[in-house]
């Protein structure tokens, strides 16, 4: 009942203008007779695949614990005969589809954890064609259709010049650790890096300025009996989420749907062991995302300063911890990352394969996966999405089941074309 119908894919042909700008993908690529055995293989899979995508789903993969699904995705990969597969340290899967030599090495990225802890009902929905369940779009859906796009690219027999690795990621809800962390210690030098996490809407290449902070207001501590007048680290993060909140922010970044940027949030806040003392020690913790560095810079000693200052103010001692900040300093210009053919070229097949109807994609200079990582090294970087989904990170999570099957053969145009060339 998802299947899509026949001559679907033909109105989508004519309905979907091409960006010009990329020289790397052209509609006859996918005339190709191994392409198109690769991208007709998806269509007669298409409920198996949707079946696939509701286990996954289901194997609970809270940031850290990402192990069960590290294991499946390993033998998924062993079945794909992949080279050189490997589990790190921290559970990054990662394996390699060899290329014939002389072309590019490109990273396909999807990460297995979701921001949902242990405990939460997994179980997927099923109306009509909207799936319902959290982690059903980020980014269970993208790792389905990259793992489908390697199987398809097998079906087919297509062989590209440059290699193609699928990288399985932990951690990125903490910080896109899992990503840095292989990017610094696989070994591997990529020359593309493709983050397959966000809408099949969209297509990012930028990189949002992401620093999270944790505050600790201290003090000897005073039984309640004791405490009048006398430094309470509890007022004082009172005092300081108060103060925070009043820091005036820039106007809100135009050309962003639903994100209100710059911004900050109090996300986390705790303290104290008993009920009858000041507490020796209370807590909060704040993230804060911008678009570029220049105002990130100043939010961030606006927001560092305004916390000690209510530390001295409130006669507490202070401490801090950067929770993450990634140096942007290396990443390439805007203009220069726009322009890459990596960025083009996403364009131009994320647009070929969109839904019927819907808008044309622009390029974004956004991002908060997996490819910042790649971005602050300074190497070519985009993140897309292969499935038409809607509020990650939220209880109500849900995704369309039927926009697989574009978005798998859409991975399938961008692997060949990135690595043909
Ligand atoms: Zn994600």
């Amino acid at each position: 009942m998802l299947m899509r119908k026949p001559g679907v894919a033909l109105l989508l042909l004519a309905a979907s203008p091409l960006c010009a700008q990329s020289r790397w993908f052209q509609p006859s690529l996918l005339e190709k007779p191994e392409v198109r055995k690769a991208l007709q293989s998806v269509d007669g899979r298409a409920a198996d695949i949707i079946e696939e995508w509701i286990r996954l789903v289901e194997i609970p993969a809270p940031s850290g614990k990402e192990q069960t699904r590290a294991k499946y995705i390993r033998a998924e990969m062993e079945k794909l005969g992949l080279s050189e597969i490997r589990t790190d340290d921290i559970s990054n899967v990662s394996g390699v589809r060899k290329g014939t030599g002389g072309g590019p090495t490109v990273v396909f990225a999807a990460h297995m954890d979701t921001v949902f802890p242990e405990g939460t009902g997994l179980n997927v929905k099923r109306e009509g064609d909207i799936l319902r369940a959290p982690g059903v779009g980020d980014d269970t859906s993208n790792l389905m259709a990259t793992l489908e796009m390697f199987r398809a690219l097998n079906r087919g027999g297509v062989k590209t010049k440059g290699d193609l690795i699928f990288l399985a990621s932990v951690q990125e809800e903490l910080g896109l650790l899992g990503a840095k962390h292989w990017l610094e210690t696989s070994g591997y030098k990529p020359d593309m890096f493709v983050a397959i996490d966000v809408s099949s809407t969209e297509v990012w290449y930028g990189a949002l300025r992401i620093d999270q902070f944790k505050f600790f207001y201290t003090s000897p501590g005073a039984h309640t009996m004791e405490s009048r007048g006398a430094p309470s680290p509890a007022k004082a993060v009172a005092k300081a989420i108060n103060a925070l909140y009043e820091i005036p922010l820039p106007p809100v970044a135009e050309g962003l749907d639903t994100f209100k940027l710059p911004v900050l949030n109090v996300g986390m806040l705790g303290g104290g062991t008993v009920v009858n003392a000041v507490p020796r020690e209370a807590w909060f913790t704040v993230d804060l995302r911008s678009l570029d560095s220049a105002t990130q810079d100043s939010l961030e000693s606006a927001v560092v300063s305004t916390a000690r200052r209510i530390a001295e103010q409130e006669g507490v001692g202070f401490r801090m911890e950067k929770k993450m900040g990634i140096d942007y300093s290396k990443a390439l210009p805007q203009k220069e990352r726009l322009n890459h053919q990596l960025v083009q070229t996403a364009l131009a097949t994320s647009n070929y394969f969109r839904k019927t109807g819907t808008p044309e994609i622009v390029a974004r200079d956004v991002g908060s996966t997996d490819a910042n990582i790649a971005v602050s090294m300074a190497i070519p970087a985009v993140a897309i999405g292969a499935t038409i989904e809607r509020m990650p990170h939220r209880l109500e999570e849900n995704a369309d089941a039927g926009s697989i099957v574009p978005g798998i053969k859409s991975l399938i145009a961008l692997a060949v074309a990135l690595t043909s060339h």
